[in-house]
């Protein structure tokens, strides 16, 4: 019970520091709302729905009732069958793309991704009395005090972290019990083929992890807070942590990651300066030249 307590405080602890994340349904939900075009009144008018049962699912307190799953799984573009099973991994506090493959991760425009790690970075300023962060993002600080994450470095081979789908893990994030501690970072810090991760690479990775957190793991101060404690980790490989076109949730986490690391207005002047020197902005920002790529192609810079 104590344990239980506890958790609770921990929770709304998070709560106070606006740690943005929402459930996959509720996600899906607030998408098709905004592929319409439609605030949440008009849309629960077109869609002859409470408006707020509605404002409830998209905020993850709750999941479609069950008379109006079939109504619901078509706007949500999947079949009744696909919706139940989500419902049901969702309530166990499982990754529904471990346990259901098939079905297809939610678009997330960037606009919103980019909302998402803008509100973390104003979030770490104002811990700081507005200070202003100059130079590269300190990644780990920022998490820290804007979503209660702590990062670690590990020797994963060493620590003996597990690789469920075999292949040199480049990071995991722990949103339950790490060794006795929630919201749990994990950064490789042996040899991976031969080498180590360059600094940058660690960057990305931490930034990465913590997209998955803040884009995927439901809200803490859910009502299916009961549901949500026993969270299973995600574990990212290279090829999740590099720009993945065919994995929706990992190019999701990624996106994060050039957002929280290179902030708009910070990253649109360098380019004015370097247009194109990937290598050169790399270093300015300390992340990969691919990053660099990504959050180019994101604001359209040619
Ligand atoms: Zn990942």
């Amino acid at each position: 019970m104590l344990a239980f307590i506890e958790k609770i405080a921990v929770d709304k602890k998070c709560q106070q520091w606006h740690c943005s994340s929402v459930s996959e349904v509720g996600n899906r939900l607030k998408n098709a709302r905004h592929a319409k075009g439609l605030s949440l009144r008009e849309f629960a008018k077109r869609f002859e729905e409470d408006f707020s049962l509605l404002a409830r699912i998209e905020a993850g307190e709750r999941y479609p009732p069950k008379p109006r799953l079939k109504k619901f799984a078509e706007v949500l573009s999947l079949t009744p069958k696909q919706l139940e099973a989500l419902i049901a991994v969702e309530r166990r506090g499982l990754d529904p793309f471990e346990m259901l493959p098939e079905i297809v991760p939610a678009a997330v425009p960037t606009g919103s991704i980019e909302a998402a790690a803008e509100g973390i970075l104003s979030t770490y300023s104002r811990t700081l009395n507005g200070a202003v962060v100059d130079g590269p993002i300190p990644v780990a600080d920022v998490i820290k005090l804007a979503c209660g994450l702590f990062t670690e470095y590990l020797d994963f081979e060493k620590e003996r972290i597990p690789s469920p789908r075999g292949g040199d893990l480049y990071g995991c994030l722990y949103p339950n019990g790490f060794r006795g501690r929630d919201r749990v970072v994990l950064v490789n810090a042996g040899n991976i083929g031969g080498r180590r991760l360059s600094p940058a690479e660690q960057m990305v990775t931490i930034a990465h992890e913590a997209g998955h957190y803040v884009l995927h793991y439901g809200s803490k101060d859910s009502k299916q807070l009961l549901f949500r404690f026993s969270k299973a980790p995600t574990y990212c490989r290279e090829q999740e942590i590099e720009p993945a076109p065919f994995n929706l949730k990992e190019d999701q986490a990624t996106m994060f990651a050039a957002c929280l690391l290179m902030p708009q207005s910070p990253f649109l002047n360098a380019w004015s300066h370097t247009p194109g020197d990937e290598c050169r902005l790399a270093s300015q920002f300390a992340v990969t030249e691919s990053l660099v790529r990504v959050r180019a192609e994101s604001l359209g810079c040619e």
